[in-house]
């Protein structure tokens, strides 16, 4: 795809706006270098806000390209004149050096280096021109030093902008990549990783002050059968619902993330077993007893079997988990609809592997 199409919307948004600052600024000038008594320059400042408002409609029209080749044409051709004219120190040239961002932004490579090059060419060669020649039409000193403090202010104003607006996107990115990177896009629950990130942290916290922290692990019961019955579809808003019912069953400070397809992993700071078998129980009740007519148009019954355990000091947390685990094969086994909480995996489990 051309890179050019492929950017983000964003910075069209603001090449954009740019021709709206940039048309204001020749209406500005339009005047005063009539006042300044050079009509060509305010005349250039005429085809130059044409240019812009035709390169407006081109970007709103998602013709970049067009929009794009307008742009440069004109402030290329404005930097020439207003330095061939009056002079390197009207600061016209300064204009030519906005560029640089925008090559960043636009192009890559090879291409990004020719156009590079023949920019700098452009800029040292106004440079030596105006060296070695005396303006054209030169005007006042006064003038001209009123022309340059407007130009370096614009540019000034222009860059500042777009340093901002470089600096906000890509901070709103990270955002975003973070997001997509921690969170499970249909539960909007913590993910796997970030689940298991977080829970280390509150693992060693516990270990540190020595206070309890249990885990859970739910999973929902013969949720294949939802599937099969009321489609894929019914089963994701019930993975969305189940979701929301733990977030307003649980505290703000529990952790609870979407572990697998249809189970998920909960770590409770500061609860010990007998007070995560309660929350647990809870959590079961909420589950079971929600009227899912009104949500899913099914009046159906979906319960969830609850596996618990306790931290025990300095233990890893796949330890823990593990136990967390055994606990909801034993609710599984036992029927299902149920919480288990153990402290130890019971002997006759210990030597058989878990097949739920
Ligand atoms: P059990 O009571 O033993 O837990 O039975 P189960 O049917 O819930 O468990 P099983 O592991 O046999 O099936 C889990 C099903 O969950 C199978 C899979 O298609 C479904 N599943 C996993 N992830 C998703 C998902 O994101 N959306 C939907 N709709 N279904 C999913
Ligand atoms: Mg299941
Ligand atoms: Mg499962």
């Amino acid at each position: 795809m051309d890179r050019s199409t492929s950017q983000r919307p964003e910075f069209w948004r603001v090449a954009q706006r740019t021709c709206i600052i940039a048309a204001a600024v020749d209406i500005a000038f339009f005047g005063i270098f009539l006042a300044l008594k050079s009509p060509i320059l305010a005349w250039v400042n005429v085809i130059s806000v044409m240019m812009y408002a035709v390169a407006y409609y081109a970007y709103g029209k998602r013709m970049n390209g067009l929009a794009t080749s307008l742009v440069w044409t004109e402030v290329v051709a404005h930097a020439a004149l207003g330095t061939v004219l009056i002079g390197w120190g009207s600061g016209f040239h300064y204009y030519l050096l906005m560029f640089i961002p925008a090559l960043a932004v636009t192009m890559r490579g090879k291409t990004a280096v020719t156009a590079l090059m023949i920019l700098f060419a452009l800029y040292a060669g106004l440079y030596l021109q105006s060296y070695w020649h005396e303006p054209l039409q030169p005007i006042s000193a006064n003038a001209l030093l009123g022309v340059f403090f407007f130009n370096l202010s614009v540019v000034f104003a222009m860059f500042s902008y777009l340093g901002f607006f470089y600096a906000k996107s890509i901070s709103s990115a990270n955002r975003k990549l973070n997001r997509l990177a921690s969170v499970d896009e249909l539960t909007q629950l913590y993910n796997r990783r970030q689940a298991k990130a977080l829970a280390e942290t509150e693992l060693s916290r516990a270990d540190r002050n020595s206070l309890p922290l249990s885990a859970m692990l739910l999973d929902i019961d013969h949720f294949k059968l939802i599937n099969d019955v009321y489609g894929h579809d019914k089963g994701d808003q019930v993975l969305q619902y189940i979701a929301k019912i733990m977030q307003r069953e649980l505290r703000q400070h529990d952790i609870i993330g979407r572990w697998g397809g249809e189970e998920f992993m909960i770590v409770l700071p500061e609860t010990d077993l007998a007070h995560a078998e309660y929350i647990g129980e809870r959590l079961r009740n909420a589950i079971g007893s929600h009227a899912w007519g009104t949500d899913l148009g099914h009046e159906i019954q979906i319960t969830a079997s609850i596996g618990i355990s306790q931290h025990k000091q300095n233990e890893t947390f796949n330890r823990l988990l593990k136990r967390a685990d055994t606990a909801l094969y034993m609710s599984k086994s036992e029927g299902r609809n149920r919480v288990t909480a153990i402290q130890e995996i019971p002997k006759h489990i210990a030597n058989t592997s878990l097949e739920r």
